[in-house]
């Protein structure tokens, strides 16, 4: 089977990770960051309970684009009563309504420019969403049902705008400084000079998400829409390690509890040294823990855990503050299955335990060829 390695868990990462999946890889995604979303992260920047959305905000390609729509994803979209305002000197604001008419009355006498330019593609956005956030260039059957749905005029003269710099498109569309400003307003999010192309491109494509999908909010968020996608990619597959270690009942029983607790320090620290920051750990029973490593396919699971010996080496060689290792012999007993959409979870933890037994029993044989039982 072949593997992806996806670097970054920003939306265009977990979306990527998710279409890889569906399409029978296996897939890893690597995240530096200690938290999944990327530009979606949220965080309590102030009171404990407040999210803050530390990047972006306003989601109309989460709701809007035809790849999210396809995954039904548990996220409430909120909407406010109108898009976006924008603030003029004078104390007033233009405001982005849902409404194309309402917008285009708050713009006077440039109300039906902006009607011309921007109606054809409200109406037609069904057919020119995938043809917009679907490959590039796109299959050309797709292209030509999204010019004919924004028909081919209107079509036309969208493509020359949106390639245009926000100046020379707001000054030769617009006569009253309200809207040029307005809409030079919109394309500021191109974080593009307004006279470098295509900085009217994002303006015009905000105004018509605004009136054909809305400027929608996650509720709790935008790290909501990072978690359910990255909840999406874990569902669709990983790998679940689960670890014994050996022989912990003997230390307890004739070495005393004090010396048990430190051998499970030690290797609860040698397992950390292995996992990513979105892996889960889990004490699984008195001398077992469970590893649940979203995305990760078996044979890099195998690659990584199979390290644990020297880990645990490498842990009794240099202990952290904060513990001290049990420093006699100490191994740990690994087994590995994957999890996936049609391997449910409990099924694997059964088939890692398996194989967890069978290398235990393997091992043992090794150490004692007399075929002496050892604890
Ligand atoms: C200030 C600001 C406000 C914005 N507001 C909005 C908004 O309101 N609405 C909107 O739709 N868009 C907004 N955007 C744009 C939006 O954030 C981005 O388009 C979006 O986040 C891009 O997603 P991505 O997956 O491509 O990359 P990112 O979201 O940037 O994610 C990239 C991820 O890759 C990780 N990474 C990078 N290098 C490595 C590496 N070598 N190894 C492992 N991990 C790595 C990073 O830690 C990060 O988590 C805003 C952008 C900014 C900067």
């Amino acid at each position: 089977m072949s593997r992806a390695l996806v670097v970054g868990s920003g939306p265009n990462g977990l979306a990527a990770a998710i279409a890889l999946l569906q399409g029978g890889l296996e897939v890893e995604v690597r995240e530096a960051a200690g938290w999944v979303g990327g530009g979606l992260h949220s965080a309590e920047l102030t009171l404990p309970g407040f999210a803050h959305d530390v990047c972006a905000s306003v989601l109309p390609l989460g709701l809007g684009s035809p790849f999210f729509r396809t995954l039904d994803l548990d996220v409430e979209w909120v909407h406010p009563d109108a898009p976006a305002a924008h603030p003029l000197d004078d104390g007033s604001a233009v405001v982005l309504e849902r409404g194309l008419d309402e917008t285009a009355s708050g713009l006077g006498s440039d109300g039906s420019a902006y009607r011309r330019l921007v109606e054809p593609l409200v109406e037609g956005w069904d057919e020119l969403a995938p043809a917009l956030l679907g490959r590039v260039p796109p299959p050309p059957r797709r292209g030509l049902r999204a010019a004919r749905a924004a028909g081919l005029r209107g079509f036309a003269a969208a493509a020359r705008t949106a390639l245009g710099d926000a100046r020379s498109v707001a000054e030769s569309l617009f006569e009253t400084d309200r809207a040029q400003a307005w809409f030079a307003g919109h394309c500021a999010h191109s974080m593009l000079p307004l006279e470098r192309r295509p900085s009217a491109g994002v303006g015009l494509a905000l105004a018509v998400l605004g009136h054909a999908v809305g400027w929608p909010l996650a509720r709790g968020g935008s790290q909501s829409l990072a978690d359910a996608l990255a909840g999406r990619v874990r569902e669709l597959g990983g790998s679940i390690v689960l670890i014994d270690l050996d022989g912990l009942k003997r230390i307890n029983d004739t070495e005393g509890h004090e010396e048990g607790d430190r051998a499970i320090w030690t290797v609860a620290t040698a397992i950390k040294k292995l996992v990513r920051g979105n892996d889960h750990v889990i004490r699984w029973g008195g001398d077992e823990f469970l590893v649940i490593l979203p995305g990760m396919d078996e044979e890099l699971a195998r690659k990584r855990f199979y390290m644990l010996p020297s880990k645990i080496d490498e842990v009794k060689q240099s202990p952290k503050p904060g513990g001290r290792p049990y420093t006699k012999f100490l191994a740990a007993s690994v087994g590995i299955h994957i999890y996936s959409k049609r391997v449910a979870v409990d099924v694997a933890i059964a088939q890692a335990d398996r194989v967890m037994y069978e290398r235990k029993r393997a091992h043992r044989e090794l150490r004692s060829p007399a075929g002496e039982k050892t604890q």
